[in-house]
């Protein structure tokens, strides 16, 4: 029963979903190679958040306990008005979260998450400097072709490969993610810095058309990072991200509370990002091809869940692998088990309101992969579960 595990999978990008499903994947005893554009990995500064669903497939990777050795525990996810810094709402997380969503609330830098993630699978899975630039579904098996003039063969493909998927154009034409008019600032504040903020909780200070969110990533050190988001006409540079410019940052957050600009004073350099987004997608893959995380359901990223989404896809398409014989039937219901819930966090995500105010998370947070039922079978798939 299942898709036999001998032929070779190939995910296409090596990034927090990709890495992910392909160890889940090789766990389970499926043969799996990465191809990853990079040459290698590099380390960024950017800081994540780990919410219990997400923390709840990692632990079952296998990375969970290394995680919470370095990330932070924030008690809190706290809200405040970016104007006069009065406390709107604040949801309990540190003890509480294990209690309430059955696993932590993590916040850890996103570098920590992707090398943990790379060094769960085999030594040689990932092959760097792989750009994909071509693939030929030829019904019994994938060609792959990349820009160093090299080819392979899989018997189906995951096409994790980004906002800016290669797989995807392949299937649907080139159609660029859309600029949401919305710009972030990203910084971490050093140790030593003097700023008048609870290091032990995530607070999100909210405004109309712009927020800051800051928190602590790393267990060990007492370095803060923050993010400031506001709105903008436009994203002009052909880069996903260029050096920011503190004072444009400062003048955007004119008006703002001291406790925000004495944060946003304190860092000394700081990268300016464009948030991109793209409305759900219907058709999730073709034949033995499927797509996986910010590849097919980018967004914005006020719920935190980017990352964790794609992971949560990694384990339906594991489970849907298992239940179905045929490749292209496991990846129908694989899309069928993850639409829904994809769709409505984006739809979420673009508003940005998550935890504004009070309310019930459980809805995310409670959400098991591996143990939800996934959608029913296609009708007329041959196999028999
Ligand atoms: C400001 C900001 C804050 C965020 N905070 C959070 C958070 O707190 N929590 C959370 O869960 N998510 C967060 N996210 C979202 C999260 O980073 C993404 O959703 C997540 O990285 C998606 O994973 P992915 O594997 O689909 O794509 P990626 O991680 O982008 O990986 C794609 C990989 O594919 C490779 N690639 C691309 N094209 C090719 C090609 N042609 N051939 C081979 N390889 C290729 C790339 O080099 C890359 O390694 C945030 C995003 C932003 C912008």
């Amino acid at each position: 029963m299942g898709v036999d595990k001998r032929n070779p999978i190939a995910v296409v990008g090596g990034g927090l979903g990709g890495a992910a499903a392909a160890a889940l994947l090789q766990q389970a005893g499926y043969n799996v190679a990465v191809f990853e554009q990079a040459s290698t990995f590099a380390p960024a500064g950017a800081g994540i958040h780990l919410t219990p669903n997400v923390m709840r497939v990692l632990g079952h990777i296998g990375v969970g306990d290394a995680l919470v050795g370095s990330g932070c525990l924030p008690e809190s996810f706290t809200s405040r008005d970016l104007a006069s810094n009065a406390v709107r709402t604040s949801l309990p997380l540190g003890s509480r979260a294990r209690e309430s969503y059955g696993a932590p609330y993590l916040t850890i830098g996103r570098s920590v998450l992707h090398r943990e993630l790379v060094d769960a699978l085999r030594p040689g899975t990932v092959r760097y400097g792989k750009r994909l630039v071509r693939l030929d579904d030829g019904g019994g098996a994938v060609q792959l072709s990349f820009a160093d003039g090299s080819t392979t063969e899989a018997s189906c493909v995951i096409g994790a490969d980004g906002l800016g998927s290669q797989v995807r154009e392949g299937m649907h034409g080139a159609e660029r993610p859309a600029f949401s008019g919305q710009i972030a600032y990203r910084a971490t504040v050093p140790g030593h810095a003097r700023i008048p903020v609870d290091r032990r909780c995530i607070t999100k200070w909210w405004a109309d058309d712009s927020f800051v969110i800051g928190y602590s990533t790393d267990s060990h050190s007492d370095d803060y990072y923050f993010v400031a988001g506001t709105a903008a006409d436009a994203w002009t540079h052909p880069q996903s991200f260029v050096d920011g410019d503190k004072d444009e940052m400062l003048d955007a957050f004119d008006g703002s509370c001291d406790e925000v600009l004495s944060l946003l004073e304190s860092c000394q350099s700081l990268s300016k990002w464009p948030l991109f987004e793209r409305p759900p997608l219907q058709s999730w893959g073709r034949g033995r091809v499927a797509l996986l995380g910010d590849a097919c359901h980018p967004m914005r990223p006020h719920m935190a869940q980017g990352a964790a989404m794609a992971i949560e896809d990694g384990v339906l398409l594991l489970r849907c692998l298992g239940l179905e014989d045929e490749v292209e039937d496991a990846f129908w219901r694989y899309a069928e088990s993850r639409k829904q819930r994809t769709a409505r966090v984006q739809a979420v995500s673009a508003d940005n309101t998550w935890l504004k105010d009070t309310e019930d998370p459980a809805w995310v947070f409670r959400y098991d992969a591996m143990t939800i039922e996934p959608a029913p079978r296609r009708s007329g798939a041959l196999s028999v579960t």
